[in-house]
């Protein structure tokens, strides 16, 4: 049974759909004007690794998860402005890159992914909702959301509207009633993308973006709504004000989940401090499955310390997992359903620590086991990983995969070579070329299908 620890009732409580047959999730996505950093990257792989138990336990097809793609924002705008080039060309650029990118880490793509600027309709239609039903107000070309006239305004987060403005991020303007009130629409600066609306040409506020297209998508309220602990408030708060208010209903969505920090070496990552870590540049060097593998290395809702040594462990991590693979890539195997104790782990609010153990069981099984239980315990140790996203390369390139493609080439040559000199029962010949290959940094290893090889690990 599915376990998952809920924001808004602070426990963890059993995870039961509304509809089975259509399971909903929405994760707040990325504002595309630069390439993601690695704190973006977590909820990314986080909610992937659910969104891959939920298709296990109901279906494929049955799993409708939407992330939505900001293509309206201040950062945007002066991004287009910096280079003098249409807003498009900055969305267009950065969306790609962010699709790259997550695809390296092994995140599959959501089912929808939702622009802001496709749903400027949707958003102005519940805007007039709030407004028709007297959550909100215009002043001075701006729509308003009355944070006064929701009593339950702070449920999420744990706070009250005097905490609220003691913790000073609310922006205080004159046409406010409450400085907690949050914009919904607002009128453009010169230059800005501009719609037509009932209260003046403007454009929309953030969070009205994830409400309205988390209606018009998957209809409220969803199942499960997910992002980073940095969102709590005030983005899901005022989205969950929005969405209730609209339509007078008491729920928004049934499960709130949050990722918690990613920090650098025990610093918060910041631009001023010069520590922000980007996986589009980090993936020149390191592979996708490594940064995922330490993504998932402690408990999603824990702080994540973010070291150059958690990103060592990883890769020695899969190496090891890979190693127990490369040793019967000569047995053939079947796709196999994920073994129970991996399920379990996850099924118990995601403990990926835990799957992580189960992993290198299985791998421990493998090694010892013999005859047709090996290759069962080989189905076992892939399905597992295919669960969650990882083991998916062929054992021989994952390990030539840190080589360059000379040295590949290189060493394909010595190894024909090799072959050749043993062939001919020229020992010392064959010995040499042990000896060149081993200067090279790599390892060669004979097994029955003959001579596999990897880098040596940098000591
Ligand atoms: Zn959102």
């Amino acid at each position: 049974m599915l376990k998952l620890y809920d924001t808004m009732t602070r426990e963890k409580r059993a995870f039961e759909p509304a509809d089975p047959s259509r399971v909903t999730m929405y994760v707040c996505g990325p504002t595309v004007y630069g390439y993601a950093h690695i704190g973006n990257a977590r909820p990314v792989v986080v909610f992937d690794v659910l969104f891959r138990l939920l298709r296990q336990t109901y279906g494929d097809k049955a799993v409708v998860y939407a992330r939505n793609v900001t293509d309206v924002d201040d950062k945007i705008n002066k991004k287009a402005a910096d280079e003098g080039v249409d807003i498009k060309v900055i969305t267009d650029r950065y969306l790609e890159a962010y699709h790259a990118d997550m695809d390296a880490l092994g995140a599959l793509r959501p089912t929808l992914e939702p622009h802001a600027t496709d749903h400027i309709a949707a958003m102005q239609a519940q805007i007039g909702q709030l407004v028709e039903r007297g959550h909100a107000y215009a002043a001075e070309g701006h729509v308003l959301f009355d944070t006064q006239a929701f009593p339950e305004y702070g449920q999420l987060s744990g706070r009250n509207l005097d905490e609220m403005i003691a913790g000073a991020r609310v922006e205080v303007a004159p046409y406010k009633r409450h400085a907690a009130d949050f914009v919904l629409w607002k009128p453009s600066k010169p230059g800005e993308p501009v719609w037509e609306s009932p209260w003046g040409a403007g454009r929309p506020g953030w969070h009205i973006e994830c409400s309205a297209m988390i209606e018009a998508q998957l209809g409220l309220p969803i199942d499960i709504h997910g992002g980073g602990i940095d969102l709590v408030f005030p983005h899901h708060e005022n989205e969950l004000a929005q969405g209730r208010c609209a339509h007078g209903t008491d729920s928004y969505a049934r499960y709130w989940m949050h990722n918690g920090f990613l920090d650098m070496s025990g610093e918060k990552m910041s631009k001023s401090l010069g520590n922000v870590v980007i996986p589009h540049d980090l993936l020149k060097t390191v592979p996708g499955e490594v940064l995922r593998w330490a993504l998932l290395s402690g408990h999603y809702r824990a702080p994540l310390d973010w070291t150059p040594e958690l990103i060592e462990q990883s890769r020695r991590n899969l190496d090891r997992l890979y190693g127990a693979l490369q040793r019967v890539q000569d047995i053939e195997v079947g796709e196999g359903e994920p073994p129970a104790a991996v399920v379990e782990a996850l099924s118990d609010d995601l403990n990926t620590p835990k799957a992580y153990a189960e992993l290198f069981a299985l791998a421990k099984i493998l090694e010892l086991s013999k005859g047709a239980e090996r290759a069962a315990a080989k189905a076992d140790l892939l399905a597992a990983g295919n669960l969650m996203g990882f083991l998916s390369a062929e054992p021989d390139a994952w390990f030539a995969g840190a080589a360059d493609d000379d040295l590949r080439a290189k060493v394909e040559v010595l190894l024909e070579q090799r072959v050749a000199a043993r062939a001919a029962k020229d020992w010392p010949k064959a010995d040499a070329i042990r000896g060149e290959l081993d200067a090279l940094g790599v390892v060669v290893m004979d097994g029955p299908a003959g001579a596999t090889w990897r880098l040596k690990e940098p000591a």
